[in-house]
């Protein structure tokens, strides 16, 4: 019977291809901490050159873990796109598990909204989503769902967008927390990416772990992206300052960011509706988004509050 033999030869095969993408832990120079998210530590490093290394804190005993991300390892290999960061490997080893990537330069779109609050003008603007759109049309071309869509996860390097984080979020991360049983754990400026969909899925286990395995889909990070323009137009985040319960509440039940004091233009808005739809059917995909901001008059600028400068010199994106 060849069919076993086929089977071998295919797996063998895919464990071939994915230990090219083996760095040995011991090859890498650590250097300074970035900074810490969920996941882990995320550390300027050596190898070949200056690489930005994603520890991942993942329980190396759950077989599921390890797999999960030898997975997502295996998809991160076919990834070759401008505004996608260069994944140059992982080690896979346990206890040493980390994704080794090119170092990002630049500040994310976070810090250049929320911390610099620095303001781009609307031709800016659609350059930035416009990028966003093609970087993450070509990640669900490769079937790679994001799940972390967000400014913290977006840098700007060079005046051109660069995409982080993707495909990781349901290993491990949150999942290991134990948390009251009674509580969800919900990071600091997660919630109003989060599409109606996951939303109503957020549940704790009896146990007190909290479930991670979303229903995650393209259809959910286009959600996340209307976030992410609403951002981009309004300089803060959606449901600003609001508890968290109001706004589950608000968003489980379909009801959305008021956008009476937003100063855009319909079509503007128009986007920010689509993707925000309460059905993920009705959400466009992102080649009909970039299609829909492309056609958008430029240079018109939105009137902005005197507060805050129109213009974001190139100095200030280093
Ligand atoms: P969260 O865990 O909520 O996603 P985060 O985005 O800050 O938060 P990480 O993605 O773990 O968490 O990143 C930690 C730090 O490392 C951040 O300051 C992030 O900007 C930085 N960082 C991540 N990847 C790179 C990279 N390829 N190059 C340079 N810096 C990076």
């Amino acid at each position: 019977d060849p069919e076993p033999n086929i089977l071998l030869a295919t797996r063998k095969n895919s464990q071939k291809l994915l230990s090219e993408w083996d760095i040995p832990f011991e090859q890498l120079e650590i250097l300074d901490l970035i900074g810490t998210g969920r996941f882990g530590a995320v550390h300027k490093g050596k190898w070949h050159g200056d690489v930005a290394i994603k520890m991942m804190d993942i329980d190396t005993d759950d077989e599921k873990q390890l797999q999960a991300f030898k997975r997502e390892v295996s998809y991160f290999r076919k990834t070759r796109h401008d505004f996608v960061v260069l994944f140059m490997g992982a080690c896979m080893r346990p206890p040493h598990l980390a994704i080794v990537t090119s170092l990002c330069k630049g500040q994310t779109l976070y810090t250049h909204i929320h911390l610099r609050k620095d303001r781009f003008n609307i031709n800016r603007t659609i350059q930035i989503a416009t990028q966003i759109t093609q970087g993450m049309s070509y990640l669900h071309h490769k079937g790679i769902v994001h799940k972390d869509l967000k400014s913290k996860n977006i840098f700007i390097e060079n005046g051109k967008v660069v995409l982080t984080d993707f495909a990781l979020f349901s290993i491990g991360r949150l999942s290991k927390q134990k948390t009251r049983k009674d509580s969800l754990v919900i990071p600091d400026g997660w919630l109003c990416y989060l599409a109606p969909e996951l939303i109503t899925s957020l549940k704790i286990n009896t146990d007190g772990t909290q479930d991670m395995e979303l229903p995650f889909s393209e259809k959910s990070d286009v959600y996340s992206f209307g976030t992410i323009w609403y951002e981009l137009l309004a300089g803060e985040w959606p449901f600003h300052k609001q508890p968290v319960e109001t706004v589950i509440w608000q968003v489980g039940k379909g009801l959305k960011q008021p956008l009476n004091h937003l100063q855009a233009s319909r079509d503007v808005k128009e986007i920010l509706m689509m993707c925000w739809s309460y059905s993920p059917d009705s959400r466009p995909i992102f080649q009909h988004i970039k299609k829909t901001i492309l056609r958008l008059p430029k240079k018109k600028g939105l009137h902005r509050s005197p507060s805050h400068p129109l213009h974001l010199s190139r100095s200030a994106e280093s």
